[in-house]
């Protein structure tokens, strides 16, 4: 397993002049996700309004209460789903 430390400096300047190159690491919900920057390592993460803020601790501990919801739900969704489809 590769370690994740903070990302050379060069790096950094990278981002600062050509912007940061984020990739979608984790789908918490449909509207809901989280990014990390291929570079720089930077985290950010969808708010209540839709748009795009720092992945600080406290949105950390938002996504995994959302993820746990909305994983419940996708499963009762798809039970109810099957249940109706087998006739
Ligand atoms: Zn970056």
């Amino acid at each position: 397993m590769k370690k994740t430390t903070n990302a050379p400096a060069p790096m950094r300047i990278y981002c600062d002049l050509f912007g940061h190159n984020y990739e979608m690491t984790k789908k918490v919900t449909l509207h809901v996700k989280e990014y990390t920057c291929k570079c720089c390592k930077r985290q950010l993460t969808t708010n209540g309004n839709g748009k795009l803020t720092e992945l600080t601790p406290k949105f950390q501990e938002i996504n995994s209460i959302l993820e746990e919801i909305y994983t419940r739900r996708m499963i009762r969704l798809k039970n109810k789903t099957l249940s109706s489809s087998i006739y």
